[in-house]
């Protein structure tokens, strides 16, 4: 899944998930994407993201406590809570925006990129052969910068 920060012709900002920059254009073109705030269709893609959200998210534990690690070796307490609040609030909003399907994910994916199930939001695991063999077969997919579920403690 990928966040973009789109404006409607009004110039209300908000934000859509989509699969892939073509799935965000596709649904643009064919009039999908619309401002929640007025209904207007003619949505454009912001290039630079107003304010922080998810996109800023670090983009690994590493260098989350790299970005908060000061020139003596020290970590910065208040960037270092920042920086993991922007990786809480990105794992968030991927739980929030997907469903889980664990080692099915390759299944799914090429389900849904055969046209044999609708399209949806999905997380899950796949090794890297099958990555690779996914993006062989032109299925966009982006890996997850950290994990964003809680291992279970079950
Ligand atoms: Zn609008």
């Amino acid at each position: 899944m990928i966040v973009y920060n789109l404006a409607c012709k009004q110039g209300h900002v908000f934000e859509g998930w989509f699969k892939s920059p073509s799935d965000f254009e596709n649904q643009r073109d064919r009039g999908l994407v619309e401002c929640p705030i007025c209904g207007d269709c003619a949505v454009e893609r912001k290039l630079h993201a107003p304010r922080v959200n998810v996109g800023a998210a670090p983009t690994s534990r590493a260098s989350a406590v790299e970005d908060a690690t000061l020139s003596d070796g020290n970590v910065h307490p208040e960037r270092l809570a920042k920086a993991l609040a922007a990786m809480a609030e990105f794992a968030v909003r991927v739980r929030e925006n997907t469903e889980n399907v664990g080692e099915r994910f390759a299944e799914e994916a090429r389900a849904m990129h055969y046209g044999e199930i609708p399209h949806r939001g999905i997380r899950g695991r796949a090794d890297a052969e099958t990555a690779a063999e996914l993006r062989e077969e032109g299925i966009e997919f982006q890996a997850l910068p950290f994990p964003v579920d809680w291992p279970s403690l079950n």
